[in-house]
């Protein structure tokens, strides 16, 4: 899924490829590569030069061959483009050609293109092609629309594996220690889905799902690890199969544990990519946020399986939908394979994220024109995806379920093995329902941000609700003629008794009857399900708060408590009222509703009070004491058949008295406990093992620091390797964060994980300044390190510095130093340093008298 910096130049539509016939000789040693290509080709009319892409590739020999006569070409190199022109010495004909090449190149060191990747000191050699670096690897027509068959052959030594998007067809001996690797044919593939992998990796015994044979491929020495991905994939495999009512589409499903990944994970066709975190677990120590993201993503990636890679997107535009529609399923596929998870509550965190996002004047639509590739890649962020996947579950439960798969089988069918736009899958969805979804779907994707929903009961005859609706925006400042906007709002309300009614509300203004008597409260976001805001009236707020549990399901709570902080923030609430909620909410049993608690108090913490404050201690005091007794009610350990649900509930309130409360015996208690984890791994319940090794590094000196950075270079686990080498960041002992600052250009950290280190160091008290001194001073180092995609990241974390001053420096620094995929994440950051300057400014005495009254 991620990125490049590719030019503006797209190739003309009147030469098409139809099957690429490739062999490429990588070697691992001295990183380099040389292949050969024969690509047929279609001209729909004669030409006397023909342009494809390519970058970073030496050309040294090119020929176009027209039946039995070979013409020589001359090949130029138009770097600005990314593209190379043949010149054949005589015109050629329309109709059937193929253009044959030489090449060679280097192997990226970037985690794109055909990229170098090591293990310890295993050398291996893997691909990432999207968004558009499959012209790295080969001259070719890297286009979506150009979709074509793939014969791949791939010559390595005889101790190294090879996989490809398709089953090996033979292999021949070379000598020398050499082999030469042929695959079968693959049906019709975008060139963004083009999969090789070299290596010493070893596989999983093979597991069928129907006809097809699922393996997961790991370094060696990790096999233990992969049982649960295997599960997973094949899991999801069936009930994809089931719900689009398609076989899956290739001839066999590799799945692959990539040891230096720049995204989570990469959908090629028949062999899917991705970081090791996501793909090998250790059930006996791995946290339930840690399994359930795996199988997220595992079910996301084998969705595109037809969701983009059966059926392409015409052009990068639709990636939007590709990815939303993905996003999507995976939480369908993974909620019908573990309901216990509830995997919809989950998604209520990415659904309020991308809210947040979406509220602030720097958004953009989900859906834009896109002229280049970087400008495409630009718009991987919560809006494709979480806002995205949240408006395919609006337009879902409009239509009800079986209307929208109904719909969804009808578009594959039609367009499969080709490309469509999105107006082809509200077409095929309008026949199945019957409902024009076109126009609701197309005012949710061309407008930027979302509805403020304002509810009261009305004056009228019978029981009703007044409703209105206006765009949201963070920033009180902003204008009325701004906030005009509308969207068809597919508005589902909750009443006593189960009762749900539901209406589409087109205009500003509507009445809403609702049957039956007065009710004492109603809930205007039901199931949390529409990408919309609530203000509820005074006494319906009152009402709710009143009976929490009763009235709203857990993922409903989470969502009025996200409502009203979004309003506190917005200036259309007093601060009490999410203080209030809070403490209502202290016995909450919910982890997520928790969580989502922690997330505001979290940002009064951080951003509003001041460090080292009066008001500091006394808001940490006020959080201590409200949850730290359900906190010690618990206990530190688990029952041996303890609930998840409970175990989970644990580590949310530990977050809360130990992360923002930072209450000083817990923070030494996870110092003790540390101690037992580190000499062995099962003494910690596997959910507690994440933030007590956080907490424990904030109170850590050097040694500690030391033995962090041992446990992450010889991690059991992925997710051991991660835990330790990201709380590396935590440390707040001077000696300590220097230390962290001193590994972040070396070996220690590996270039995937490189950006997360330092937002983390952001984040730290201690470490904010110092990082970004840091940031400063390496740039030309870290510019080349951090892939495009991680650097917007990066940039969007800013605003954790907190002080305005560093605002002016971000501003000052990147504007002499433009990153153009980071343009708008610049933009926003800016933005959400001034909202919660304002913030502070705005709620600061509010929130101490608050906490004065309960102190
Ligand atoms: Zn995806």
């Amino acid at each position: 899924m991620p990125s490049s910096r590719p030019s503006r130049f797209r190739l003309a539509a009147d030469v098409r490829p139809t099957d690429y016939d490739l062999h490429l000789h990588p070697d691992l040693a001295a990183g380099t590569f040389r292949g050969e290509v024969r690509i047929a080709v279609r001209l729909a009319k004669a030409r006397t030069a023909i342009t494809l892409h390519a970058a970073d590739l030496a050309v040294t020999h090119a020929a176009v061959r027209v039946g039995d006569d070979e013409i020589p070409a001359r090949a130029t190199l138009q770097r600005a483009d990314d593209t190379v022109t043949l010149q054949p010495k005589r015109p050629v004909p329309a109709g059937e050609a193929t253009l044959a090449l030489r090449f060679e190149g280097a192997l990226s060191q970037h985690l794109r293109g055909l990229y170098a990747a090591r293990s310890g000191d295993r050398r291996y050699a893997f691909t990432q092609c999207e968004t558009a670096d499959c012209r790295r690897i080969l001259p070719c027509f890297d286009e979506p629309a150009f979709k074509a068959r793939f014969r791949v052959a791939v010559t390595a030594r005889d101790g190294d594996t090879v996989l490809s998007n398709a089953p090996v067809a033979r292999e021949e001996r070379l000598g020398e220690g050499l082999r030469r690797v042929h695959f079968e044919p693959t049906p019709p593939l975008s060139t963004y889905l083009l999969a090789i992998a070299v290596g010493p990796l070893e596989a999983t015994a093979v597991r069928l799902c129907g006809d097809t044979p699922v393996r997961v491929w790991h370094v060696p020495g990790k096999g233990h690890l992969a049982a649960f991905g295997l599960e997973a994939g094949v899991e999801s495999l069936r009930r994809l199969e089931e719900y689009f009512d398609l076989p899956y589409p290739y001839a066999k499903l590799d799945l692959v544990a990539v040891p230096d990944f720049e995204a989570g994970a990469m959908e090629n066709a028949g062999a899917v990519f991705f970081r090791e975190t996501l793909l090998l677990l250790d059930p006996a120590t791995v946290a339930m946020q840690e399994r359930k993201r795996a199988a997220e993503v595992i079910a996301h990636e084998l969705a595109h399986m037809w969701y983009g890679d059966l059926v392409t997107m015409a052009w990068w535009d639709d990636l939007w939908l590709n990815e939303a529609f993905a996003t999507w399923m995976a939480y369908r596929v993974v909620d019908a394979w573990k309901p216990e998870w509830r995997m919809w509550q989950g998604f209520e965190h990415d659904r309020a994220s991308a809210l947040a996002l979406d509220a602030l004047s720097s958004t953009h639509p989900i859906y834009a024109p896109v002229r280049s590739v970087a400008e495409a890649t630009e718009n991987f962020d919560l809006i494709t995806y979480e806002k995205g996947a949240a408006v395919v579950r609006m337009i879902e439960h409009w239509l009800g379920p079986d209307a929208f798969r109904d719909g969804v089988r009808i578009y594959m069918r039609r367009h499969r093995e080709g490309n469509a736009v999105a107006a082809d899958l509200w077409r095929a969805l309008a026949e199945a329902s019957g409902r024009d979804v076109a126009r609701v779907a197309q005012a949710w994707i061309a407008q930027p941000g979302f509805p403020l929903v304002t509810t009261r009961p009305a004056r009228s005859a019978g029981p009703a609700l007044a409703v209105r609706q206006e765009r949201f925006f963070a920033d009180p400042g902003v204008g009325a003629e701004k906030r005009r906007a509308r969207w068809p709002l597919p508005l589902v309300v909750k009443l006593p008794g189960g009762r749900v009614e539901r209406a589409l509300v087109d205009g500003a203004s509507a009445t809403m009857p609702l049957p039956g008597r007065r009710a004492a409260w109603y809930f205007a976001n039901a199931a949390a399900g529409g990408f919309y805001r609530v203000r509820h009236d005074a006494d319906t707020c009152a009402a709710l708060v009143q009976r929490l549990g009763e009235a709203l399901t857990a993922v409903e709570r989470l969502a009025l408590v996200g409502d009203q902080w979004a309003l506190v923030r917005a200036d259309r609430a007093p601060v009490d009222s999410v203080l209030e909620l809070a403490d209502a909410l202290g016995d909450e049993p919910d982890h997520d509703v928790l969580d989502g608690v922690a997330g505001a108090l979290a940002v009064l913490d951080e951003q509003v009070v001041a460090p080292g404050s009066r008001e500091q201690a006394a808001l940490r005091g006020w959080v201590a004491r409200r949850f730290g007794g359900a906190f010690e009610q618990l206990g530190w350990s688990a029952a041996r058949d303890e609930p998840d649900d409970v175990r989970l509930r644990r580590a949310a309130l530990l977050r809360l008295v130990g992360g923002i409360a930072e209450a000083p015996a817990v923070l030494a208690e996870s110092r003790r406990r540390l101690e037992a984890y580190l000499a062995d791994r099962r003494a910690l319940e596997p959910n507690l093992a994440e933030p007590v090794v956080g907490l424990a590094a904030r109170v850590g000196d050097e040694a500690l620091h030391e033995r962090y950075r041992e446990v992450a270079r010889a991690a059991r686990t992925p997710q051991e390797q991660r835990r330790f080498l990201l709380s590396l960041a935590a440390f707040r002992a001077p000696g300590a964060v220097r230390g962290t600052i001193g590994l972040l250009l070396g070996p220690e950290v590996p270039t995937q994980d490189l950006a997360f280190v330092l937002m983390r160091l952001f984040q730290n008290p201690a470490g904010g300044d110092m990082a970004w001194r840091f940031v400063q001073r390496r740039w030309t180092a870290l510019r080349k390190r951090i892939p495009p995609l991680m650097l917007s990241r990066l940039v969007e974390a800013t605003p954790a510095l907190r002080e305005p001053r560093y605002a002016h420096e971000v501003r000052a620094f990147f504007t002499a130093r433009p990153v153009p995929e980071a343009a708008r994440a610049l933009k926003q950051a800016l933005e959400r340093f001034r909202l919660n300057a304002e913030l502070r400014r705005r709620t600061g005495r509010a929130l101490a008298r608050w906490l004065e009254r309960v102190e």
